[in-house]
């Protein structure tokens, strides 16, 4: 039997930055979600393992993100975890994973998860002087998910996270210049490290208790993420934690991606050709055209006589060099 989740605002100095939540849930013991979180690029950037500053959360609320992936044996298993406990989470996708497993990004997206970024091919940018190397990994790891994503594109954020958290001021400036927003961390869970299952789960309540409250950060292509994940959420209930879901203000986002243009390298878009057509194997409907595509007009062929045609074209003034380009652009006369 299906029920309605509590729908609870937090109240106090943070109902004006909360929704609602009121989502379908059929566990009726499950931790949930207990308010959205909008965020937008003005609330930027955030995370204490970066910056002296982090998302305004309540005491005991915690904001769950999983980065690098998705991947094909571990991404469904944490996204079965979530709806078992009805949360909702935020995904830092790497490009060439979502370029690889479209139909998992699509899947979180359905789920009602947030879709952030973590570059193309998750390269550390501070060992990278060329300004090209982050407008290529940051604005490919934007697009490829964009892409991916298909028909499920409002899940796709500005949220955007630097690989190894490694970031610096000419990179951060970037980042924000470009409208995305950048989200580190504030609570680590170890697990990218060799250690058990059980041990991610002891170091991340260990933090979390100590703080309180926090971005907690994980991984959906680790195993032992995998396997301790049931345990944390049910752990975060028993505890009293609140689970806070951020989302992104859509029109910011279609700003970042117009901002960052698609990378027009030969290998991204030898890239998005095979993902266009994994989605278009997947059943998908058709996509939208990729940002900056121009549709071509059909123009309605000339009832005039050709030689009158050419007289006032030869009559007008010298086309400006911006005026004359669109021209140039303009697809052929129809014959
Ligand atoms: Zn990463």
């Amino acid at each position: 039997m299906k029920f309605w989740v509590a729908a609870m605002m937090a109240g106090g100095v943070m109902g004006a930055a909360s929704l609602p939540v009121r989502a379908e849930c059929s566990n009726p013991d499950a931790l949930g979600v207990s308010r959205v979180m909008p965020v937008s690029v003005a609330d930027g950037p955030v995370g204490l393992a970066s910056y002296k500053r982090t998302l305004a959360l309540d005491d005991h609320e915690v904001v769950l993100t999983f980065d690098d992936g998705p991947i094909a044996n571990r991404t469904p298993a944490v996204l079965k975890a979530l709806e078992r406990e009805c949360v909702k989470a935020t995904f830092f996708t790497v490009g060439v994973m979502a370029a690889a497993y479209p139909k998992l990004v699509q899947e979180t997206a359905q789920a009602g998860h947030t879709i952030g970024t973590h570059t193309w091919s998750h390269r550390y940018l501070t060992q990278r002087r060329n300004r090209n190397a982050a407008d290529f990994q940051i604005g490919g790891g934007l697009h490829a998910a964009n892409v991916a994503l298909g028909e499920e594109k409002a899940a796709l954020s500005p949220f955007f996270r630097f690989p190894g958290l490694n970031h610096n001021k000419r990179l951060d400036a970037f980042v924000a210049e470009n409208g995305l927003i950048s989200v580190s961390v504030d609570i680590v869970g170890d697990d990218w490290l060799f250690i058990t299952p059980d041990q991610v789960l002891q170091r991340t309540m260990a933090r979390l208790e100590q703080k309180k409250k926090g971005i907690i950060l994980l991984h959906d292509i680790q195993n032992r993420t995998v396997q301790m994940l049931p345990a944390l959420l049910r752990q975060l209930k028993e505890r009293g934690y609140r689970v806070v879901h951020i989302v992104p203000d859509e029109t910011e986002t279609r700003v970042a991606l117009a901002k960052l243009g698609e990378p027009q390298s030969r290998s991204f878009q030898i890239a998005m050709a095979r993902t266009r057509t994994k989605i278009a194997k997947l059943g998908a409907p058709d996509l939208a055209p990729v940002p900056g595509f121009i549709e071509p007009v059909e123009k309605a062929p000339s009832t005039r006589p050709l030689a009158e045609r050419v007289a006032s074209i030869e009559a007008a003034p010298a086309p400006r060099p911006v005026a004359f380009a669109r021209v140039q652009a303009a697809p052929p006369p129809a014959p």
